[in-house]
């Protein structure tokens, strides 16, 4: 076959233009996304396929903000369990769950059906965010524990008010955002149990973990990176898997332009605003904006964080109290050897709450 007059073929296959400069390669759009899938891939081969047909698979699930990265997570997994269908002896190696939790703000309507259209083998819940009453049975005494005999919570009311004066409570958009990102992971968690998943495969992007690693040292909150930035166990019996972490944010971006199906269903991040004063951000959104304007100078710096992180391990001791809250341990840092809250009610036996919990509490003690 006479071989095509390309002006910048693709470094690997030759056969196409490049379209996409990944690592300094110059790829067509095939091989950038053949480049990507591979590294997820192999994350999955931990999940070995059954000998079997009638062997059951794992169920995994899948966490889905709309965001780049968890929309590309999913395209690449569907890739994966699509390939394995193909070989000969049809069987996948796991089931994919896929969780939406409505955002307190916006309906994501559209974004939900693209979704299911464009990838229609798997299972897709939506839950609202005060679903976590629901899913986490002591949420109530949680929330009147934590919050201390200074807040007032009327069972009578609907959850989502419940939830809305719980949130209200707390002062600091620093403070807010972490219950938020706390109450989150225990709602998912909560929801892949009854689900009966063995793990959850969150989306975070290499940019995202390394300022998550960055944020949650600044919060007190570092002995949770074993399973908040690394692949682990969580306290919950359920393992937290990272499967985009050789991944920056800039590079998943260039994925999704790759992935035409993904136009639909990826809602765009608000732009950040000038106007924002830097103290009205919470150390999250902060860490983040300095994640993705220095990991473009510097890449290998923030890969570095987020694999640093990766390889820490959990202590072993089964006996370290645990915040009752955030599933952390407690007793780790100088100044953190838990705090009891006193119960609202009276009536169960009291509840510790780690030093990261404790610092972002409505009316927070000093
Ligand atoms: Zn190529
Ligand atoms: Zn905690």
């Amino acid at each position: 076959m006479p071989g095509k007059d390309l002006m910048h073929p693709c470094v690997d296959c030759k056969d196409a233009e490049s379209l996409f400069t990944v690592r300094k390669r110059q790829l067509c759009r095939d091989c950038f996304i053949h480049f990507v899938g591979s590294k997820v891939n192999r994350h999955m081969s931990k999940y070995p396929r059954p000998q079997n047909l009638e062997d059951p698979c794992p169920q995994l699930l899948l966490p889905l903000s709309f965001g780049v990265s968890s929309s590309s997570l999913l395209r690449q997994l569907d890739a994966d369990i699509q390939r394995q269908l193909n070989k000969p002896r049809p069987r996948k190696s796991y089931d994919l769950h896929i969780l939406v939790v409505d955002p307190l703000s916006a309906a994501y309507d559209q974004s939900y059906e693209a979704v299911q259209k464009a990838f229609p083998m798997h299972t897709y819940s939506r839950v609202p965010f005060h679903s976590v009453f629901d899913y986490v049975p002591e949420m109530q005494d949680l929330m009147w524990e934590y919050a201390g005999p200074q807040f007032a919570d009327d069972p009578s009311r609907p959850d989502q008010d419940r939830l809305a004066a719980f949130r209200a409570a707390i002062t600091t958009a620093t403070s807010q955002a972490d219950v938020d990102s706390v109450l989150l992971t225990r709602l998912v968690v909560g929801f892949a149990q009854k689900a009966g998943c063995e793990a959850v495969l969150w989306g975070d992007s290499d940019s995202r973990l390394a300022a998550k690693t960055l944020a949650e040292v600044a919060k007190g909150r570092g002995a949770a990176l074993t399973w908040r930035a690394s692949d682990g166990m969580s306290p919950w019996g359920l393992r937290f898997e990272y499967p985009l972490r050789d991944w920056s944010k800039v590079e998943l971006q260039q994925y999704k332009q790759a992935c035409p199906e993904l136009a639909d269903i990826v809602v765009p991040d608000n732009p950040p605003s000038d106007n924002v004063l830097t103290k009205n951000l919470s150390i999250d959104e902060l860490m983040m904006r300095y994640v993705l304007t220095q990991g473009e100078k510097y890449p290998g710096v923030m890969a570095n964080v987020s694999r640093t992180a990766n390889k820490l391990q959990a202590s072993s001791s089964d006996d370290t109290p645990s915040c009752g809250l955030c599933g952390n341990i407690i007793g780790n840092v100088k100044g953190n050897s838990g705090l009891t809250a006193s119960s609202q009610s009276g009536e169960r036996q009291d509840t510790q709450f780690c030093y990261g919990c404790m610092r972002s509490r409505p009316d927070s003690i000093s």
